[in-house]
């Protein structure tokens, strides 16, 4: 067990904390890490995908608090100790035009950049996980802005002179970001249509932004590649717990069998962030985005 270990997570919306990294997360928490999510957004314009739950297309009136009690449920599946919940406004999706100047995206970055600073100092983690630098396959505007607060708070909460009020300067060693490559992707695609069924990373953007698979990053840029076999079955139940936004019948990941998942899915990918320490060899990525720590 590693119980000195401490992991903080940066995600957009309520359901990327059971997608993006969440093996990872899920795996880290029952070896032991404390492990925090930030949730930057309120998901507010998140519209119904699944009939089960209703009308399909149409924002519920009490949205932001339905994606609250998922996240929760979402969050605790994965095992994440902490929730920190920012609920700055939804940006809403890729392609929206007239974005309101309160929205996550447009805010000022000094001032959506402070609670997550101030996190960081609390919980002291000397790992960082966000959203990569290149995410051309996938680019909602909440989530190019999750990286964007990332770096600047990974960078600000080491400084003491930045933001003094907002606690002790505490330096994080390391920030990773959560990829899935191009290589990856199009091995996954390809066992998709010996499956018979369509490539889940396509143009045809699935659910969760499950890209074009050459807009994503090269395994050329992965520094480290974690085993998440035993995880898989956690973060699918994780993403059954945002009934509003998954619809079971399209899914690309809940329609396979849980087995066939587990193998395809059992190893995520990182990218390590400059300016912290950590391994940078590609060609011999770490298997712990602690190691050394
Ligand atoms: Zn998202």
């Amino acid at each position: 067990m590693r119980s000195d270990h401490r992991l903080l997570v940066v995600h957009a919306h309520p359901d990327d904390e059971s997608e993006f990294g969440a093996g990872t997360v899920a795996r880290y928490h029952a070896e032991g890490v404390r492990t925090v999510l930030v949730c930057c957004t309120d998901g507010g314009q998140g519209k119904v995908r699944n009939p089960d739950v209703g009308a399909v297309g149409v924002r519920a009136a009490d949205v932001v608090e339905v994606r609250r009690r998922e996240l929760e449920a979402g969050a605790a599946i994965i095992g994440f100790d902490r929730v920190v919940r920012l609920d700055f406004p939804d940006s809403g999706s890729v392609g929206l035009t007239d974005r309101p100047a309160s929205c996550f995206a447009r805010l000022p970055l000094d001032e959506v950049v402070r609670p997550v600073i101030e996190a960081i100092r609390l919980e002291r983690p000397q790992v960082v996980m966000a959203y990569a630098d290149d995410q051309r396959s996938y680019p909602h505007p909440d989530h190019l802005r999750a990286h964007e607060v990332a770096l600047r708070a990974f960078e600000d909460a080491g400084n003491p002179e930045a933001h003094p009020e907002l606690g002790p300067a505490w330096p994080p060693e390391r920030l990773y970001y959560t990829v899935t490559s191009r290589e990856r992707r199009k091995a996954i695609n390809a066992s998709y249509v010996k499956m018979g069924l369509a490539a889940p990373f396509s143009q045809q953007v699935g659910f969760q932004g499950r890209g074009d698979p050459d807009l994503a990053p090269g395994r050329e840029r992965v520094t480290a590649v974690v085993d998440v076999k035993g995880y898989v079955g956690v973060w699918i139940a994780g993403l059954r717990a945002h009934a509003c936004q998954m619809n079971p019948a399209l899914d690309e990941v809940l329609g396979i069998p849980p087995s066939r998942a587990a193998e395809l899915f059992a190893e995520e990918e990182f990218v390590l962030a400059p300016g912290g320490s950590g391994h940078e060899d590609p060609d011999s990525p770490a298997s712990d985005l602690f190691a050394g720590i």
